[in-house]
């Protein structure tokens, strides 16, 4: 692991990649200089994972189930919300990266495909939400089956800038002296950035979403959706944050099985044994984010 420490001093966006993909993350770095000794870790490394990654793979084969598609035709538009004048190339390693109070992402990392969710989510005030384009389709599908049992979802808050997240964290700060596990991310270190993270709330009990009929709908079914929680009950020591159950995550509808199966999330700071997992997540992800690009649905703005 000692490598994986040296790249992720370079670049926290490639860290969590490292162990999956030496040579990806190697290629990154043309003239990063590779020693004879840590030449050899490479390939222990990569030869571990490439036995482990097989295992893997075979298990998330028993655990993805047959998709069924449950998205309805909808035309999302990116509206206000921002893009990057150029796409990131490591954007799909992004998308799976742990993110907690040691692993976080570039400051000037945009998502490229957000879309505003708040024509079909109900959000306060009808204020813009952002999400990328995956996330929003299965969010909106998940309030729609919600709603077909008498819940009602909505969103209080989605993609977040590294600024959004200083001025947030800023505000923050005098509360998070007084509490062992806070509640706000340092900018750099949010889900929210990622444009897959929303904070959702009840409309049906506003201000207490961990008691309501909507979280504990979300809590059996949300993985159905592609969404986990990210800072589940009781595990506050391994993700550094008090548990949020309004939280959600989205890794796709396999990933979130795998996730659940596995008890873990890629908010967790400790115990890195997902981290061979994350060849098999990528590509679970990837495939589901392709889906959507073949679909009838038209990003406007
Ligand atoms: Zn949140």
């Amino acid at each position: 692991m000692y490598f994986a420490r040296v790249l992720c001093a370079s670049s926290v966006v490639v860290c969590a990649f490292v162990a999956p993909h030496v040579t990806f993350a190697v290629s990154q770095f043309p003239n990063t200089f590779i020693t004879s000794k840590q030449q050899y870790e490479i390939d222990i490394l990569a030869a571990n994972r490439i036995s482990q990654i097989s295992e893997i793979t075979s298990m998330a084969d028993i655990l993805i189930p047959v998709e069924t598609p449950t998205e309805t035709a909808v035309i999302l538009e990116r509206g206000t919300c921002p893009a990057p004048q150029i796409p990131d190339p490591l954007e799909d390693a992004i998308s799976i990266q742990n993110i907690n109070p040691d692993e976080g992402y570039d400051i000037s990392y945009i998502p490229s495909d957000l879309v505003d969710i708040s024509p079909h989510v109900p959000t306060k005030n009808k204020r813009v939400i952002c999400l990328r384009k995956a996330a929003a389709v299965d969010l909106i599908a998940m309030k729609d089956a919600m709603k077909a049992e008498g819940l009602k979802l909505s969103a209080n808050s989605g993609y977040r800038s590294y600024y959004d997240q200083y001025a947030l964290h800023r505000a923050y700060a005098p509360t998070a002296k007084t509490v062992k596990y806070p509640r706000v991310a340092p900018a750099g270190h949010s889900e929210h950035q990622s444009g897959l993270a929303v904070d959702v709330a009840s409309e049906l009990a506003p201000g207490s979403f961990g008691s309501s009929r909507e979280s504990a709908w979300i809590k059996e079914h949300g993985y159905k959706y592609g969404f986990v929680i990210s800072y589940p009950e009781d595990h506050q020591e391994v993700t550094g944050y008090m548990h949020e159950p309004w939280h959600l995550r989205y890794v796709g509808k396999e990933n979130a099985l795998v996730l659940r199966e596995a008890g873990y999330t890629l908010a967790f700071k400790k115990d890195y044994y997902m981290k061979p997992y994350l060849a098999v997540v990528l590509s679970n992800l990837k495939n589901r984010m392709a889906r959507f690009d073949t679909m009838k649905l038209e990003i406007g703005g």
